[in-house]
């Protein structure tokens, strides 16, 4: 039987495995892990280190007809996949969905090699012992990063360095942006703005002037994570794996990849009804044997998309996305009410199977 096999078992890897069993093929899902952990709800984890808020084991949330593989990936290469475990997989084709390498707070390898307990307890020891926080990067994970702990700890400085003149970036509208950057000061958070940090250790500086702190969280952006591979072409400079519209890479059009790892311009689950159903269409056609494959739009960087940013579990901002591209101000209470208050945890289980 045609043989499905997809690398990577955060949010797209499972979502994209239970939709594909529909398909008249054998799906294998390779994981590093048993377990898997929903990224956004993961920034609270300090202050209500609950685990199992922000974690599940794949198995409970993948259908029982996909085969599961918790192994290493030693190489990838045109034909099969070698495993740490002394056995090779063939596959007829993969997809790639392994995500990215996030740095403190958000690492979901060290979550996975230490438990996501020990790690939240670590993270929370470090919080409270400090009293000077800095986070460098003002983009949507530093500004929810720096929200939390502000509203978390409001005797801690807390200072966020940005290097634009205004917090968040272009994917953004003014009024959100407007609207963070009021709530941050409100919460009590420094802004340093058009400026950019020198990192050096531990260290913070800015125009030769170091800034105190005692716990520094870099928020500079994730990197893609892609696995071994042995295929000319595969990455681009950034390490990024080289996709086209159809998810096909450019490389090797029998290997497909989705999400983080890619470098396709957008990030995040925002657009995943639309990529799932294009990607797994396009899997139909090489099952069935024809080629009629769909693509998705290749949006410019700084696009805009519907975004919810938290700051802090009261506080928020965003934008929804109308017809014809206009791009309007979310209300703060209907950020609050779908993402802050939340965080999505205990509640993102769904999302990887209603497909
Ligand atoms: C703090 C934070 C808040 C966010 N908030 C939002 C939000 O509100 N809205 C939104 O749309 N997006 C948000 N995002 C982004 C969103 O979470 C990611 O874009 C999404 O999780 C990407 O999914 P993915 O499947 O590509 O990667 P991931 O979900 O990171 O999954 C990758 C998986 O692959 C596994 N893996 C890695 N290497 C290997 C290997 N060699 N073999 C097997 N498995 C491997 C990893 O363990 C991991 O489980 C947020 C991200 C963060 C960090």
């Amino acid at each position: 039987m045609f043989q499905i096999v997809i690398v990577g078992s955060g949010f797209y890897g499972i979502a994209l495995a239970n939709r594909l069993q529909k398909l008249n093929a054998n799906i294998t899902l390779i994981a590093n892990s048993e377990r898997t952990i929903f990224l956004p709800s993961t920034i609270r984890l300090p202050f209500n280190k609950d685990a199992s808020r922000v974690e599940v084991l794949v198995k409970d949330v993948l259908n029982s007809n996909v085969e599961l593989i918790v192994d290493q990936v030693l190489n990838i290469d045109e034909e099969r996949i070698e495993l740490k475990s002394n056995h090779s997989i063939a596959y007829d084709r993969l997809v790639i969905a392994t995500g990215a390498e996030w740095d403190d707070p958000i690492c979901p390898d060290k979550f996975l090699q230490y438990g996501i307990e020990t790690y939240a307890n670590e993270l929370s020891a470090k919080i409270e012992k400090a009293r000077n926080i800095v986070i460098v990067g003002g983009g949507i994970v530093g500004v929810e990063v720096a929200g939390e702990i502000a509203y978390h700890c409001p005797k801690k400085t807390v200072t966020l360095i940005h290097s634009r003149d205004k917090i968040l970036n272009g994917e953004v509208i003014e009024k959100a942006r407007d609207s963070v950057q009021s709530q941050l000061l409100n919460l009590g958070v420094k802004l340093i703005l058009g400026k950019k940090a020198e990192i050096k250790g531990d260290s913070v500086s800015i125009d030769g002037s170091q800034i105190p702190c005692d716990h520094l969280i870099k928020a500079t952006g994730p990197r893609a994570n892609p696995p071994p591979s042995s295929i000319k072409g595969l990455l681009n400079e950034q390490r990024e794996i080289v996709i086209s519209a159809t998810f096909q890479t450019v490389s090797t059009p029998k290997i497909y990849a989705i999400g983080d790892v890619t470098n396709y311009p957008e990030r995040g689950l925002v657009s995943r009804h639309s990529w799932l159903a294009t990607i797994c269409h396009n899997l139909q056609e090489d099952v069935n044997g024809t080629s009629n494959y769909r693509s998705i739009k290749w949006h410019k960087r700084n696009f805009k998309a519907n975004v919810g940013i938290s700051v802090g579990p009261e506080g928020g901002a965003g934008q929804i996305v109308l017809p014809f591209g206009i791009c309007i101000n979310a209300p703060k209470f209907l950020i609050v009410k779908s993402k802050s208050a939340t965080l999505f945890c205990g509640r993102f289980k769904s999302l990887y199977s209603y497909y």
